[in-house]
């Protein structure tokens, strides 16, 4: 199938194909930059997050926690009970106090405020922060397997770790960073071993990102849209321009190279191109000239060819052979109208001697002059015939006895008053001797021998006489 296609089919396919596949990785390359940059805009948004309840720890930790005054049901950190600073440090933190009116207020240490935050954003935010360790004091801040793995990392020197993870049906971005050991720190968690600059554990942060990824996706559709509509709008002007500059000039060039034998003027419309297809149109128009101008020689040679083989060089005119290929027609034709057809056989009288006397040129000269003679006095559809040495036939078509002993007559008349061929000095005179037959249906040959035989009468009867067969 591939092979029937036109080549300029071919080539259009391919840089269909070439294009659809450019649109496609161009279109692939645009949704990666999409992912890259939606990922950065999560991460930015995390991090800043990160930061900010990093900085309201950092506040919390300097300020050595922060007292607020105990509401019903409100309760001291429990897991406070169990911290305490390095071994032979002094204990200060006290979970929960007694003002000089009496009033109960519990300490908000880092850890029990980022617990309350986070709550707080869960609530309102959908935005989950979660404080987690390796080596937690709360078991419920035991880490998950993402939160393991990066705080493992952490411990080696990775600055944060991240990751899109799917809740059910919902997406969220996490991302997580390490809780550096601070001075202030050390009050609660000296009696761990750590020291100053020590990951003491870290901060994940998860961000709901279905509403952004719903966003996204019909960027994506538009995206996909406008590369579809692109494609689209590129092919059908590829297609529409090989079509224009190549399919319908080569159309046109092929119909013109089917027809070139043909005479045609007509120009190629592609003519007045400038490029490769305007060059081959006007090449192929230069053939068809060539092609045309060698045909019209041929024409001319075929007619000259076709003359000579039917006409006598010395005299011009016809030959037997013209008379054996025309005659049948005429006789056709004269059957047909039922016309009469009359037949002269021309002969000279004593040409030998005229040869003899004067000289072969002499006597072709006589020859060319009795043909002068005999157009001049027949009629143009009349056929001269030299069908012997010095024997002339004419036959007319449709030409009564009578008139055909008329024109014999005046023909045998010009020839003896002719005096106009010399020779020297002198004067070649020559008479003819006609017979004249008429027929209304006969036989070529019956015909042959009936005018030759009223020429031979005329001979017989003294000669430069018009002899009718009847
Ligand atoms: P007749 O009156 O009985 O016809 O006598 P004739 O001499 O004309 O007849 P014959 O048949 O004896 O001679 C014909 C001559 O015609 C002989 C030949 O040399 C001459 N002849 C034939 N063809 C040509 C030609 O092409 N050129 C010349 N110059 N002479 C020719
Ligand atoms: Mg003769
Ligand atoms: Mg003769």
């Amino acid at each position: 199938m591939v092979k029937s296609l036109s080549i300029v089919t071919k080539i259009n396919l391919v840089i269909l194909l070439v294009l659809a596949v450019t649109m496609s990785f161009i279109f692939y390359l645009a949704i990666e930059a999409e992912q890259a940059h939606d990922e950065e805009m999560f991460m930015m948004q995390a991090t800043g997050l990160f930061q900010q309840i990093e900085i309201a720890r950092h506040w919390n930790s300097r300020q050595g926690g922060v007292y607020v005054y105990k509401k019903p049901g409100m309760k001291p950190n429990p897991h406070l009970y169990k911290t305490r600073p390095a071994a032979g440090k002094a204990r200060v933190i006290e979970p929960e106090i007694t003002d000089s009116k009496g009033r109960k207020l519990i300490l908000k240490n880092p850890a029990w405020m980022s617990r309350e935050i986070s709550e707080l954003s869960k609530s309102e935010q959908k935005v989950i922060y979660h404080l987690t360790s390796l080596n937690p004091i709360n078991p419920d801040n035991a880490p998950d397997d993402f939160e393991r793995m990066a705080l493992k990392s952490f411990e080696t020197g990775n600055k944060e770790a991240h990751k899109l993870y799917q809740n059910g049906d919902a997406p969220f971005f996490r991302y997580m960073a390490p809780l550096k050991i601070e001075e202030s720190c050390l009050s609660c968690h000296g009696f761990q071993g750590y020291k100053v600059g020590d990951v003491r554990g870290g901060i994940s942060v998860e961000i709901p990102i279905a509403q952004h990824i719903g966003h996204a996706d019909e960027r994506m559709l538009r995206i996909a849209a406008y590369a579809l509509v692109t494609y689209l709008i590129l092919a059908l002007t590829l297609t529409l321009t090989v079509r224009r500059f190549v399919s319908k000039p080569m159309k046109k060039m092929i119909e013109f190279t089917n027809g070139l034998e043909i005479e045609n003027e007509a120009l190629l419309p592609s003519e007045g191109q400038s490029d490769e297809v305007g060059i081959l149109a006007r090449s192929l128009s230069e053939t068809r000239k060539r092609i045309q101008h060698q045909q019209m020689t041929l024409r001319e040679k075929a007619e000259e060819l076709d003359l000579s083989r039917r006409t006598d060089p010395l005299t011009g005119a016809n030959n037997r052979q013209h008379f054996i290929l025309e005659m049948p027609k005429i006789v056709a034709r004269a059957n047909r109208d039922n016309s009469p057809t009359s037949i002269l056989m021309v002969d000279i009288d004593h040409f030998k001697e005229v040869n003899d006397t004067y000289g072969h040129a002499i006597g072709d000269r006589v020859l060319q002059q009795m043909v002068e003679h005999m157009i001049q006095e027949t009629r143009s559809y009349d056929m001269l015939v030299r069908y012997g040495g010095e024997e002339f036939l004419v036959v007319m078509p449709n030409t009564e006895n009578q008139h055909a002993v008329v024109i014999a007559e005046r023909i045998r008349k010009s020839m003896e008053a002719c005096h106009c061929v010399t020779a020297g000095d002198k004067t070649v005179l020559y008479t003819v001797s006609i017979g004249v037959y008429t027929t209304l249906q006969e036989e070529i040959d019956q015909m042959l021998i009936k005018v030759d035989d009223a020429m031979y009468r005329a001979k017989e009867g003294g000669r430069n006489r018009v002899q009718n067969s009847e």
